[in-house]
């Protein structure tokens, strides 16, 4: 079933073969609650409680192959959610930091990731102000939607590093990368239309 998925995948526009591979590799069913098993590898949301959802996997891989990643790069995460897109970071080789403003939700993920046997730096927070102590980052993913590029995030981005970020209203919003030079000129490029669960919080909505 995980194979039909990567397929489709494809099918959809998915080209980077390690993005393809790290989602053939992780077991997305272990991410659901078992009553759920048969929805594990569709294309789509599931919710995982308190309000929130697994991102699709769809979105998944286009927000990994948007942030051009390889094996060593330091990697932020807002959301945390279920931990999938994060194990997939990590799957990739990145040293990643994964924020969640939910503690019951960080709690399950940081339990599942280690025992998955993923060495992830997991906090509990608003993630909309990033982690200041742990920056700069070389990228920064966000798997909510944000009214705003909070300015929080763009300044803990390192000099040639990337911002991936669905912007918008509550309904939709537009998938953007935003590019920071080696001189921290901006520049930001679009991705097409997404429905995420707000980012709630300081820089986020209310
Ligand atoms: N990456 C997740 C996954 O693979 O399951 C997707 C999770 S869901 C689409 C978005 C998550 O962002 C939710 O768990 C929500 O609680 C969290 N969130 C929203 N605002 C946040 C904030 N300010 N800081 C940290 N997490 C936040």
């Amino acid at each position: 079933m995980r194979n039909q998925l990567i397929k489709k995948l494809e099918q959809k526009g998915i080209n980077d073969p390690v993005v393809l591979q790290a989602m053939a590799k992780v077991p997305r069913h272990f991410f659901l609650d078992e009553a759920f098993l048969e929805h594990a590898y569709q294309d789509k949301a599931f919710p995982i409680g308190e309000g929130q959802t697994i991102s699709q996997p769809y979105t998944v891989a286009v927000q990994t192959q948007l942030l051009q990643l390889s094996p060593g790069l330091k990697v932020l995460e807002i959301g945390t959610g279920s931990g999938y897109q994060c194990s997939i970071l990590a799957e990739l080789g990145c040293k990643v930091y994964s924020i969640e403003r939910i503690k019951s939700l960080h709690d399950k993920a940081k339990s599942l990731l280690t025992h998955m046997g993923y060495k992830v730096n997991f906090y509990c927070g608003d993630g909309t102000l990033g982690i200041p102590a742990h920056a700069p980052y070389d990228r920064i993913i966000v798997t909510a939607g944000a009214p705003i590029v909070p300015d929080s995030l763009l300044n803990q981005l390192n000099n040639n590093g990337m911002l991936v970020i669905p912007v918008g209203d509550t309904g939709t919003q537009k998938m953007l990368r935003i590019t920071k030079g080696q001189t921290g000129s901006i520049q930001t490029q679009e991705f097409g239309n997404f429905s995420f669960v707000p980012l709630k919080g300081t820089n986020g909505w209310k």
